[in-house]
């Protein structure tokens, strides 16, 4: 897919049901893979990563996309997507959020980073093929979303493409 395309928004083919455990499925590994098509989208910047986020519904219905600076500079591709939803949506709780990257723990831009967010919505479980690189903020989100009862899901076989989506900000 390349940047443009509507292919990972609502409305899109499922990829599948989400997995249930700590181990990704095939379609865990689809959405992520649509979470980092995402990312392709986002607004060039030298300060913050491209990262796109996708939440799917228990029985593979997309719910809700996001992508880096989508809406406004300090946008996060988490935020962004969970925005898109009721808070009161009962889907919420049965759902997996998919992102390139680790949502973050700390972040000067805005009050509430964004595994606090996707803990204050009730989420089941997230899935990122990036941790979060030691550039603009330290990491961790993981380590908060799993000390609250969230399912966490590395899928270190797409970390490289993840990552590659933000050479030009690491200086790779
Ligand atoms: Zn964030």
């Amino acid at each position: 897919m390349t940047a443009g395309e509507p292919g990972a928004g609502p409305g899109a083919q499922s990829a599948g049901a989400p997995g249930e455990g700590a181990a990704a499925n095939a379609a865990d590994r689809a959405w992520l893979a649509r979470a980092i098509d995402l990312s392709r989208n986002c607004p060039p910047s030298r300060t913050a990563f491209a990262v796109g986020a996708v939440i799917v519904a228990a029985d593979g219905t997309v719910l809700a996309t996001g992508y880096s600076r989508e809406t406004s500079p300090h946008d996060h591709a988490e935020e962004v997507a969970l925005a898109k939803l009721s808070p009161a949506d009962a889907r919420l709780s049965g759902a997996t959020l998919y992102s390139s990257l680790e949502p973050c723990r700390y972040r000067a831009s805005r009050p509430c980073p964004c595994a606090e967010l996707i803990i204050a919505a009730g989420l089941r479980r997230v899935v990122i093929a990036w941790l979060e690189p030691p550039v603009f903020a330290a990491g961790g989100g993981a380590a908060m979303l799993r000390e609250s009862g969230i399912t966490v899901v590395e899928v270190p076989g797409l970390a490289a493409e993840a990552r590659a989506v933000n050479a030009a900000v690491l200086g790779d």
